[in-house]
């Protein structure tokens, strides 16, 4: 991997209980028997054994401190707390903050159960129909299709992000390849964990081994526990939503929460906002930044996607939509995308560096230009262009799946007949 090697500061700050390198961590992890397991070990090697696991546990939750504003580093949003009321998309009210930044519900408890639940039943039956089964609503003929696109919305992702450095850090585009895969194909964790699940010949176990010898340090333990958590709230909501009496109730407990700020952050988890901040901070060079800085400017990212959907219209066709719940729909709409405007405005004012502060304003320009969001307004695949083609093969490879993806795969049945969900970052 001599050719990836970039020497690049580390950009996470030193908080986690495991200070060893990334690769002896996930050979912890491969030690997990069950999601729940796992969901443990990832959380010890982030917060340690003496966690409480209440809603101070920054592994599932983000208790946000104020900010206090210092010196700006880069220019004030036109979109802003002053400007949002002349705007339909935000509704009659414009701005209704500051909204409250902790959260009302322990995610815990509630993740506990339904992976529970899973193991239980994946123990007996070792699988379930749902397992490797398509979540795009673009009815993929094939995995490669699947995987190869995810690919291109990777790189798409990162030009938005990054501009013209977007191949410069392949690593980075492989590790945001792996969060978007987890949002459309149900993939259990732990097949993620071993390495039984690869993409163009690659597993998470080849990533992380490049990362250390490239010279990650911790943002590697950073990025691999962050997709860990994704993996296993992805599978929690994916599977949360059986119709009947499968139906556990994470999202319902989430919805009904009285503040949107514990479902903002739940998103912000199935997307790995987190782990993809890391890849933006990295790829720009930005030196250390703070915990603050890479969530508020991951949590910004997921809310001003949201935003811009809502205005194109393309959560009609998703299967989660945060802010719809009966009347108290329009103050909820209100008070989730007035988050945006309280975080964006602390990112500029407390002198984030400007490619955070921009990773957190650009759902407003991807979710316009990138093919995925296209596509699923039209609910099919465009072909890929001959240029991105090349991209592809320059940055990722030959071969988008193994056989045993290629077998696996199958399309989600009764895929228009779900019950509604609640957020998918990725998906749209
Ligand atoms: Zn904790």
């Amino acid at each position: 991997m001599a050719a990836s090697r970039v020497e690049v500061t580390v950009v996470t700050p030193d908080m986690l209980a495991w200070q060893g390198p990334a690769q002896e961590a996930l050979e912890r992890l491969s030690d997990a028997r069950g999601i729940q397991e796992l969901l443990h070990l990832s959380h010890e090697l982030w917060c340690g054994t003496d966690c409480d696991r209440s809603t101070a546990c920054t592994f599932l939750h983000y208790p946000r401190d104020p900010a206090a504003a210092v010196h700006p580093s880069t220019t004030r949003s036109r979109y802003n707390k002053q400007t949002a009321h002349l705007y339909t998309v935000m509704g009659a009210e414009g701005y209704v903050g500051p909204v409250a930044q902790c959260h009302r519900i322990n995610v815990w408890p509630l993740l506990e159960k339904v992976v529970e639940r899973w193991d239980t039943v994946g123990g007996r039956l070792g699988g379930t129909p749902e397992h490797y089964s398509d979540w795009t609503k673009k009815r993929d003929a094939s995995a490669a299709v699947t995987v190869s696109c995810a690919c291109r919305d990777t790189i798409q992702w990162m030009a938005c992000w990054c501009g013209e450095r977007y191949g410069a850090d392949p690593l980075g585009l492989h590790y945001i390849a792996f969060a978007t895969i987890l949002d459309d194909i149900c993939i259990p964790p732990l097949d993620l964990v071993s390495g039984r699940f690869r993409m163009y010949g690659r597993s998470v176990r080849d990533l992380v081994r490049a990362m250390d010898s490239a010279g990650w340090g911790r943002d590697a333990v950073h990025a691999l526990l962050s997709l860990i958590r994704q993996s296993i709230v992805q599978y929690a909501e994916k599977m949360d939503f059986r119709s009947g009496d499968e139906h556990i109730g994470l999202h319902d407990e989430l919805k009904n929460s009285p503040d949107m700020w514990d479902g903002v952050i739940f998103r912000g988890n199935t997307g790995n906002a987190y782990g993809t901040a890391i890849m933006v901070a990295r790829n720009s060079r930005t030196g250390p930044v703070s915990f603050p800085w890479l969530m508020d400017g991951a949590v910004c990212d997921c809310l001003s996607m949201d935003l811009c959907k809502s205005a194109l219209g393309i959560y009609s066709v998703d299967n989660h939509q945060p802010t719809s719940h009966g009347h108290r729909s329009e103050k909820r709409k209100a008070s989730y995308r007035s988050i945006y405007l309280d975080l964006i405005d602390d990112l500029v004012f407390t002198g984030a560096p400007e490619p955070l502060v921009h990773f957190g304003r650009s759902g407003f320009l991807f979710v316009q230009i990138q093919d995925r969001y296209q596509e699923r307004r039209y609910g099919r695949r465009f072909p890929l262009a001959p240029p991105m083609a090349r991209e592809l093969r320059r940055l990722f490879g030959e071969v988008p799946t193994d056989e045993w993806l290629d077998e696996v795969f199958h399309s989600r049945e009764a895929d228009e007949a779900r019950p509604f969900v609640w957020s998918h970052h990725r998906a749209g």
